[in-house]
């Protein structure tokens, strides 16, 4: 047998800390009991996916509905795919969609917590120090095989089930320390691998919160853990992070439950205690009448700078997450209507096994009620600050009168029933524009019964009665005063009965009105909207529209 303290003393000469260290110096943390440690741990690819918001965002309700802690790791021991910014980017993410971290990366290079770093390329020296006692252990040897002699290996493995650097193709599992020296010194470069205790005939089992019980066969393979580089892989940087970061789950997606039972071992021969797994499915979009996952390449809302450019509000997307992230989330809704989203009991036990499926008709509708709930100051507030950004058009017709634009954003607004227009702040250039002259653009097709005609006797009556200091009820009976004369009825009912003795009922006055003064048949109040508009403009668009109408007539 060879010494294992030698080969460590060997391969390690610079470090000279134990794991007993970091024991000490990242302790047992002192919650109260259950409070769960959950953590978001991404690569800095380039930005934040829709699915790591969402996973993100079920990590963090796991570590804050029992009080726990919730940080955010970098992993970042793959440079290649490393893109420049990216870590910048998912912290903007998360702080866009108000998911703050008590702990761990806070961006522009700064963190905070006392269990970091929290930057994995900054934990060399530690993920060295428990590779170095795995060696003196005898679980952990280094492997001199060369990218094509691994090469080979696949392809000698073509037709096997277990694939991988394990048995008889583990050429360095056995080298004796006077061939490990002699390639050292030749300078050969090495990677760490496990020395797996794992059998073939093995089964191994475990809970994964989101999924129940699963059992797999055990891992023979030695995997990796450091490259030649000295950085770990994946793998290995999870168990020495997790268990040092204190997490007690680990809420990550299922492309990783294959290497639970490597994971599992990991943890076993470093001698920790195994964290808690909860697997995340996919999230899913329809797709030509089939599901697919939902796509960085073919779909713009994956990237979740997506919806700050469009202008959904965060409180709309975080309450889009919900509904999807727990199935129970719209009946508690219903129950609590006003509540913080905080107030949801969540919980990972009830997260979709196949995958949430993305909706765009979905949250357009959750965005549409959230926004309807908000008051006119707070609609305004949060579209200038995004208009500032993405539409610089709005931003000068808010600026050119402020109380102007709150005003028009609050027709119809804090009422029983708010209408639901806007989903998302780029809807509100349309919205608003013919309250605006820069933007109204005349339209003067009819809808209902009203044609030509009845458009200029409407007008013409109406022309000499508006009276912007009528009060709502004054106005109301002013527009039902001029039925009978125009031929119409102003009941409604009468006019069903009895449609042919009438030209059109007190529906088809309004309509008239409202697209003279607003060019569109749908409005929300009109009473709202003429006062706004001021009696200069009223009668313009009036006079504009009977020039239109007369011709047609
Ligand atoms: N960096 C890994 C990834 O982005 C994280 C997986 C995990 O949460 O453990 O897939």
């Amino acid at each position: 047998m060879i010494d294992y303290k030698e080969l460590a003393g060997l391969l390690f000469p610079d470090i000279d800390k134990t794991p007993d260290y970091y024991e000490s110096l990242y302790p047992e943390r002192n919650l109260k009991e259950g409070a769960r440690v959950s953590r978001f741990s991404p690569s800095p690819t380039g930005y934040l996916h829709f699915g790591g918001l969402y996973a993100a965002y079920a990590s963090m309700l796991n570590a804050k509905t029992t009080d726990g802690v919730f940080y955010l790791r970098i992993e970042d021991t793959d440079k290649k795919r490393e893109v420049e910014g990216g870590v910048d980017a998912i912290v903007d993410g998360l702080n866009y969609f108000g998911l703050k971290v008590d702990e761990g990366v806070t961006g522009s290079g700064s963190e905070k917590g006392n269990y970091g770093p929290y930057t994995q390329s900054k934990r060399a020296e530690i993920y060295q120090t428990f590779a170095k006692s795995l060696v003196e252990q005898g679980l952990a040897y280094p492997c001199f095989c060369s990218a094509e002699e691994l090469e080979k290996i696949r392809e000698a493995q073509a037709e096997e089930d277990i694939k991988g650097y394990w048995g008889k193709y583990a050429k360095c599992r056995d080298l004796s320390l006077d061939e490990i020296k002699a390639n050292i010194e030749s300078g050969k470069p090495w990677t760490l691998r496990l020395r797996s205790t794992g059998n073939v005939q093995n089964r191994i089992k475990f809970d994964d919160i989101i999924r129940g019980k699963i059992e797999m066969a055990e891992n023979v393979i030695d995997v990796v853990i450091l490259k030649t580089d000295g950085i770990p892989t994946y793998h290995f940087a999870h168990a020495v992070d997790d268990h040092l970061m204190r997490t007690t789950h680990v809420v990550r997606g299922d492309e990783w439950i294959a290497s639970v039972p490597l994971h599992l071992q990991l943890f076993r021969a470093l001698g920790f205690k195994p964290v808690k797994y909860a697997h995340i499915a996919p999230i899913m979009k329809e797709d030509d009448g089939g599901k697919r996952k939902l796509s960085k390449r073919k779909d713009p809302e994956a990237a979740v700078s997506y919806y700050a450019e469009e202008g959904f509000p965060k409180e709309s997307v975080c309450e889009y997450i919900l509904t999807i992230l727990n199935s129970n989330f719209e009946d508690w809704r219903r129950a609590n209507k006003d509540a913080e989203l905080s107030a949801f009991p969540f919980n990972l036990k009830k997260m979709s096994v196949s995958g949430a499926l993305f909706d765009m008709m979905k949250l357009i509708d959750v965005s549409k009620n959230v926004i309807s709930k908000m008051t006119a100051d707070k609609v305004f507030d949060l579209s200038y600050e995004w208009a500032k950004q993405f539409d610089e058009k709005l931003a000068a017709l808010y600026e050119k009168d402020n109380e102007y634009a709150k005003a028009v954003l609050n027709i119809d607004r804090g009422n029983k029933k708010p209408r639901k227009d806007i989903a998302k702040w780029s809807d509100i250039p349309d919205y608003i524009s013919y309250m605006y002259d820069e933007s109204f653009t005349p339209c003067f097709e009819l809808t209902g019964n009203a044609d030509a005609a009845l458009a200029v006797d409407v007008l013409e009556k109406y022309r000499d009665i508006v009276d912007l200091s009528d009060d709502k009820d004054e106005w109301f009976e002013k527009i039902k005063s001029i039925c009978a004369p125009c031929g119409c009825t102003p009941n409604v009912k009468e006019f069903k009965q009895n449609p042919d003795a009438f030209k059109g009922h007190v529906g088809d006055v309004s309509t008239v009105i409202r697209v003279a003064l607003t060019g569109r048949p749908n409005t929300p109040d009109l009473y709202s909207i003429t006062a706004l508009l001021g009696r200069e403009r009223v009668i313009e668009r009036i006079d504009n529209a009977l020039n239109f109408y007369r011709e047609e007539a």
